[in-house]
């Protein structure tokens, strides 16, 4: 097909010529005495993305799921005790993976679309006296509902229990585009990857570990070789790796860097809103619903839309590929067939939406779930408007 195609998953995202430039060159000597100034300057500035002045970054050749499983093996042994609330597809691997482990997983089953009940954690962290849990696992944002969840009430909650787990917080599809304070949410284990906030190809594990996080690794017993923080830290002290890294990927993250910080971690967040809220007002003028069911836990990062009962996301994501060239994300898990998932997150504007919510129309009226067509992209419009920052 003619013309760009428009990827609307929420990950991976648009990857913008700046950074395509900035990998398209040649690998050079990992081990040369002038390697270490490339991690020497990503590295703080990877903290900063975090919201962490304290504590350690550390990147792998990987992708977000072997941060899940980074981030337990340098903490936790087998046999642990941890807390986990499943509200998706994404919370639900990430307790897979931590079952896989050896760890025991007390589940904190919510309704997807649902966010994290802070109120929940703290219960059961007060029933717990003893301390046998360790670890509190969370997805900060649930990229299978569309759902962003209070980390700051979780972290309350934590030590309103007065209870010293962990807490372990995937954000995956939130570092980078979403507001997130590793520092003030006092999170241990924060993970995250290359190929959504931070406009990358898919192919860095990201995770920003605190010092107390970092203090575990020494008394954690899960098997790890690959993944052992103390290897990395080791040698990320003298600015090398402990192995080749992904050197293309590591200049295109100082590249992804640059472009954040030159239109600043605040104002990401504030497009996002933007870019989010015009798509939700789009899909309330389809007259379809979220899977998310409170308005305050709306992801500015990704819709997830219902279908209506009979109807096949499937068939509208299908169409959309093949008939208009767009990428809508699907239905994960108990939500195959129910929604489609749209993404707002990266490098984005509101004519790169707009053209997105013009296809979602076509595709789900030629699917058999007719509405004047227009509608959506008219709300979105008329919200660009409005919000529109003044011009300069
Ligand atoms: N966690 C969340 C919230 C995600 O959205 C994803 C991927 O979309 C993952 C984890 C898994 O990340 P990856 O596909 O990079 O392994």
């Amino acid at each position: 097909m003619s013309g760009r195609h428009f990827l609307f998953v929420p990950g991976p995202t648009n990857v913008p010529d700046r950074v395509l430039r900035a990998m398209h060159r040649a690998q050079e000597d990992h081990r040369s005495s002038a390697f270490p100034a490339l991690p020497r300057s990503i590295f703080p500035d990877l903290k900063k993305v975090f919201g962490a002045a304290a504590g350690q970054a550390f990147i792998f050749p990987a992708t977000g799921s072997a941060m899940w499983e980074a981030s337990l093996v340098n903490s936790l042994s087998p046999g642990d005790r941890v807390l986990a609330c499943r509200n998706g597809q994404f919370s639900h691997l990430f307790i897979d993976c931590a079952q896989r482990l050896g760890l025991r997983v007390d589940i904190l089953d919510v309704e997807w679309g649902d966010a994290v009940p802070a109120d929940r954690i703290g219960a059961a962290l007060a029933a717990d006296p003893s301390h046998e849990i360790k670890a509190v696992l969370v997805v900060h944002n649930e990229t299978a509902t569309g759902v962003t969840s209070d980390l700051a009430a979780v972290r309350r909650a934590i030590d309103d229990a007065k209870h010293p787990a962990l807490l372990h917080v995937d954000g995956v599809s939130s570092v980078g585009s979403l507001d997130f304070q590793f520092d003030e949410w006092k999170v241990d284990f924060a993970i995250a990857g290359s190929q959504k906030g931070f406009m990358m190809p898919a192919g860095l594990g990201l995770l920003c570990v605190s010092r107390k996080g970092l203090a575990m690794a020494g008394q954690a017993r899960c098997p790890r070789a690959f993944f052992d923080l103390r290897d990395q830290a080791k040698h990320n002290a003298e600015g090398y790796f402990p192995y080749t890294p992904a050197l293309a990927h590591l200049f295109g993250l100082r590249e992804a860097l640059d472009m954040m910080f030159e239109e600043g971690l605040e104002q990401i967040a504030a497009r996002h809103y933007r870019l989010g809220e015009g798509v939700r007002r789009a899909v309330a003028a389809w007259g379809l619903k979220l899977c998310a069911r409170d308005p305050k836990a709306f992801s500015n990062t990704v819709s997830a839309v219902v279908v209506p009962d009979g109807a096949d996301s499937k068939r509208v994501i299908d169409i959309a590929f093949r008939r208009y060239n767009l990428s809508l994300g699907a239905g994960l898990g108990r939500l195959s067939g129910k929604v489609f998932r749209i993404g707002h997150v990266g490098d984005l504007n509101e004519l790169m939406v707009l053209g997105a919510l013009s296809g979602v129309e076509m595709a789900l009226n030629d699917s058999g779930i007719a509405f004047a067509l227009g509608g959506g992209v008219a709300a979105a419009q008329r919200w660009y408007r409005e919000s529109a920052p003044p011009l300069g």
